[in-house]
């Protein structure tokens, strides 16, 4: 699938689901889940934007297993640094990342980093929220660099909102996880499939077998418009609950 397809399948996921998590007495009332505080800030409006753009950017996180994407430029030479490193650890492009394994591990590893490191964890967040505008196909069609310092204005300004309005990063670990898993879903909706069950080889497809076809037309002009109107729709009627 193509990256906004991607990006945009995040955002609907966390704006679908993220008020149900803080509604589930499961996650509010039990005391567990309060001394975690999984979902404890979860609900300022700041913190929904916040959090769908971070869900967004999560949903690229697999296709870092591909240095020649677009999204691996989205940094410049860091993405394109951290995209080798990625592709060369997992074992090329649509292998380890993307699995069940893996959105568990960044999940555990996003929320391990919420609560231990804040520096770690505010460079996480701004690499989420720069793949998610890259995703979205925010810069200069056709100029690398001018795009890139378009990102990280962007990025670094949104981030600096957040600082402001004292988002809280409780529910980090649950939005990448959900991020990841839902680019694996959407991946094995094309003909390729996903090692959902990575280190098993075997690959999945839905078994309705839709078999997208990457790129072609129903997913640029059907899937992508029709997606971003939910979004823009969930957000809209999130906001006004708020
Ligand atoms: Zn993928």
């Amino acid at each position: 699938m193509m990256g906004h397809t991607h990006a945009l399948t995040g955002a609907v996921a966390w704006l679908g689901v993220a008020p149900t998590l803080a509604a589930l007495p499961l996650l509010t009332e039990s005391s567990r889940f309060i001394e975690t505080g999984v979902m404890v800030h979860a609900l300022s409006p700041a913190e929904f934007i916040a959090g769908t753009l971070i869900c967004a950017g999560a949903a690229m996180l697999p296709d870092l297993d591909h240095p020649s994407a677009t999204i691996a430029q989205t940094f410049g030479p860091i993405t394109w640094g951290l995209s080798k490193a990625v592709s060369w650890l997992s074992g090329g492009h649509r292998h380890a990342t993307h699995s069940l394994l893996f959105a568990i591990a960044v999940g555990f590893g996003a929320h391990y980093l919420a609560n231990t490191y804040p520096i770690g964890r505010d460079v996480l967040v701004v690499l989420l929220i720069g793949l998610a505008l890259r995703a979205i196909g925010i810069g200069v069609p056709g100029k690398k660099v001018a795009s890139a310092m378009v990102n990280i204005g962007l990025t670094f300004g949104l981030f600096a909102v957040f600082h402001n309005e004292n988002v809280g990063y409780a529910w980090l670990g649950v939005a990448v996880a959900v991020g990841c898993l839902v680019h694996v879903v959407g991946d094995c909706c094309t003909e390729q499939g996903c090692p959902v069950l990575w280190p098993m080889r075997q690959r999945w497809l839905l078994p309705w077998k839709i078999g997208i076809k990457t790129g072609r037309a129903f997913e640029q002009k059907f899937l992508a418009p029709v997606l971003s109107v939910v979004v823009l729709g969930l957000l809209y009627f999130r906001l006004v609950q708020l």
